[in-house]
């Protein structure tokens, strides 16, 4: 039996649909059939090119994608529940962790598994055995020593898929943040983590939420999601008109909790800026950076707690929480659709539809020095209310 994995030749180009064997599942291991991927920011800056630091001056037949959900289509020998203690049987929904923890070293030991220096994660070259190595093909290869979640019945595939990677760094974030009930939170970027953590700092109880973005329609989209206010980062351009307007918000006092999830270093002062006095009880959550010149930690004159340095990949115990969220929160208004899913079934399209991005990024990189914010809009399936301009912070 064989199946299909997405193969990138150069970036910003389309994908090329390849076939390898379905490979024998070992003890204590899951080869998951996939029904939906996820394109996360980061997929866009590994297809855009930049991150070539990582992946190369041209990517070595690339496979990728982290975001994804399926239905387990064998279970390895010794494999009988999921990470929860639920029986788990060939045929159920589930996801999971897509790295590796050494689960043995000092930093998991201190429950921070996600920063574990040794965590594995799988290859991205196609044709690495076990072949099925990332989000993007038709299964996914579950090695042993995974973290597995079964899907409740009621999460759709749609808002199952990002609970990995978008939704768990949301909540590790803002639970690290330290922020509570009644607090203020500033979130600054509203693309995917952005509208998530919308969402999160609502049910978390947050008394105030502040969004500050640049384009209408994912301020829109915030506000679907439960923000009190929002800032358009055209309408304040500078730094010191934004910070003014959240302490005006905040009765002169500041955030208690500022969440950087635009991505670019530049807004990590003015996030510092617009918190509260009292720097001891002010928390910072910090998304990755986008750039690899975004490595210096924000100054040490503020609290600075949660995700700094940012987690590449959230813990374990994220995860089935956000399954928990995802299950019983009011706060995501489309119980169907979540931000960043396409179906897997649309993949098989992927080599032979143009996407016009390419042009487009072109023509932006040389009006504009930052990088393009153009989107694949094929044959990606953005869901049913959400545009794919709402999914990339864009500052
Ligand atoms: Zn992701
Ligand atoms: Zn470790």
């Amino acid at each position: 039996m064989k199946g299909r994995v997405a193969v990138l030749k150069a970036y910003g180009g389309e994908f090329e649909l390849r076939e390898y064997p379905v490979p024998e599942v070992e003890a204590g291991a899951i080869l998951v059939r996939l029904s939906r991927a996820g394109v996360c920011g980061s997929d866009l800056h590994i297809w855009r090119g930049e991150m070539k630091e990582i992946y190369g001056a041209s990517p070595q037949d690339l496979t990728f994608g982290h975001e994804m959900c399926g239905r387990v289509d064998k279970l390895g020998a010794g494999v009988t529940t999921d990470s929860m203690g639920q029986p788990l049987r060939e045929g159920d929904r589930v996801t999971y962790l897509y790295f590796f923890p050494c689960g043995r070293c000092p930093v998991c030991l201190h429950d921070e598994m996600g920063s574990c220096p040794r965590k594995a994660r799988p290859n991205r070259v196609a044709g690495t055995p076990p072949y099925f190595n990332n989000a993007y093909g038709e299964y996914y290869y579950l090695r042993p020593g995974h973290f597995v979640f079964k899907i409740p019945d009621e999460i759709s595939d749609d808002i199952a898929t990002p609970t990995n990677c978008a939704l768990s760094q949301v909540l590790y974030g803002l639970r690290r943040a330290g922020l509570r009930a009644g607090h203020a939170v500033v979130i600054q970027g509203a693309g995917g983590l952005g509208i998530n953590a919308v969402a999160v700092a609502r049910d978390m109880g947050a008394d105030k939420i502040i969004v500050i973005d640049r384009l209408p329609e994912r301020l829109e989209l915030a506000r679907a999601f439960g923000a009190d206010h929002t800032l358009s980062a055209t309408e304040l351009p500078t730094a010191d008109r934004r910070v003014e307007a959240v302490k005006e918000l905040t009765g002169g006092f500041g955030a208690d909790v500022v969440a950087d999830l635009v991505g670019y270093p530049e807004v990590i002062p003015e996030g510092l800026r617009m918190l509260r006095g009292a720097a001891a009880t002010s928390r910072w959550a910090a998304s990755r950076p986008a750039t690899s010149s975004a490595t210096t930690p924000p100054p040490s004159s503020a609290a600075t707690r949660g995700s700094w340095p940012p987690p590449t990949t959230p813990r374990g115990p994220s995860s089935s929480r956000s399954l928990s969220f995802g299950a019983t929160s009011r706060d995501f208004p489309s119980s169907g659709s979540s931000p960043t899913c396409f179906p897997s079934s649309a993949s098989p399209k992927a080599s032979s539809r143009r996407t016009g991005c390419s042009a487009r990024a072109r023509r932006t990189r040389r009006s504009r020095a930052r990088p393009s914010r153009c989107e694949p809009q094929r044959p990606w399936n953005w869901g049913r209310r959400f545009s794919a301009k709402a999914l990339t912070p864009s500052w």
